[in-house]
């Protein structure tokens, strides 16, 4: 994954947790999101070492890399919407082609 920058000091953002966000509470994330199984968005938090900025992302934007190694990302079926291993060629559960193959 790219680098990202600081957009107040330029320092390159440190990785920091991921962290389930429920919806409706924060009102930072609207729409889009109806495939959401349990009303709670995962999102991946980087800070600042310099400034101390935290930036929130959607997690599924990110892959696993630099987070725990040997952890194989994650893939979400078109057919009924459950996440699978990116490695599966198609949905354990459904049967439906995984369309990163
Ligand atoms: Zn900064
Ligand atoms: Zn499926």
């Amino acid at each position: 994954m790219e680098a990202l920058k600081c957009l107040r000091c330029g320092m390159e953002m440190e990785f920091m947790t991921r962290e389930k966000i429920q919806l409706g509470q924060t009102g930072l994330f609207l729409g889009g999101l109806d495939n959401l199984l349990s009303g709670a968005l995962e999102t991946a938090i980087f800070s600042c070492p310099k400034c101390g900025r935290l930036e929130f992302f959607r997690g599924d934007f990110f892959d696993r890399e630099g987070e725990e190694a040997g952890r194989i990302a994650q893939t979400r079926c078109t057919g009924c919407g459950i996440l699978y291993e990116m490695d599966y060629p198609k949905c354990p559960q459904c049967g439906v082609k995984n369309e990163n193959w």
